[in-house]
């Protein structure tokens, strides 16, 4: 008879890190599709936090009422064939395309600064991973949420880059914003997320680090789906 073993298993867990408009969500939702894993973009929960913040005119630095806030609010995240690979229920209302807007993006990192709210979806997160593999993007997977992944990558991009990708973006959407005042938006954004006490934005040990200024997409998924093909074949 064989020995039970007691030890923890580690599921084959992707945790893909990085700033602002560094192609996270892209390239972890290419990922997860090419490897047939569970897309988790951890951003979206700390955006419908914002949004739910914004309704109810909660303070966005007030940690004890946005845990509060948490707590009369149900958010759920559920895979979705739609471009961004989820979609995000708030109370029940799909409000996916909401996150994405000016005053949410403008709010987020405050309230994702404050540790009550990190204590909460941390623990969901968490729990999600439990029992799948997932491929979770966001800004502490590799170091806070899930740091016993035997996959973690540090995706990042020169600021010219990022801003430039977003600006596309926007401009695609129908959005009006001066490359000058995105370029200030995204700069403040990575601030709060690199000098916040709690988990701030920092790559994992052991982390793939990867400067996408000069690759697209596709390069660097095919980078990221052949380093994990050997790390697994090598017993990763
Ligand atoms: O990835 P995205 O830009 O949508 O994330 C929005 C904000 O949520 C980030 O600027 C950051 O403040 C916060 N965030 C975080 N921890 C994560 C994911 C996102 O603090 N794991």
């Amino acid at each position: 008879m064989q020995a039970r073993s007691h030890h923890p298993v580690t599921l084959p867990h992707i945790a893909i890190d990085g700033p602002v408009a560094s192609g996270k969500s892209t390239v972890a939702l290419m990922v997860a599709r090419r490897l047939n894993l569970l897309y988790v973009d951890t951003g979206a929960m700390y955006r419908a936090v914002a949004l739910a913040a914004l309704r109810d005119g909660v303070e966005l630095d007030d940690g004890e009422a946005l845990a509060e806030l948490l707590q009369r609010h149900r958010i759920d995240l559920e895979p979705s064939a739609e471009a961004r690979g989820y979609a995000v229920h708030l109370d029940g209302a799909d409000v996916t395309a909401r996150l994405f807007h000016g005053a949410v993006t403008a709010a987020v990192s405050t309230v994702a600064a404050q540790p009550q709210v990190r204590r909460v979806l941390v623990e969901r997160q968490r729990e999600i991973a439990r029992h799948r593999a997932v491929v979770m993007a966001g800004r502490d997977i590799g170091t806070v949420v899930l740091p016993g992944a035997p996959f973690k990558v540090f995706l990042t991009a020169s600021v010219a880059e990022r801003v430039r990708r977003r600006w596309e973006e926007m401009q695609a959407a129908g959005s009006t914003i001066d490359a000058q005042a995105l370029r200030a938006e995204v700069e403040r954004r990575d601030h709060t997320d690199t000098t916040r006490v709690d988990s701030p934005l920092v790559p994992a040990q052991g982390a793939l680090v990867l400067d996408s200024s000069a690759l697209r997409a596709e390069e660097v998924v095919e980078r990221i789906v052949s380093w994990v093909a050997s790390g697994a074949a090598a017993g990763a």
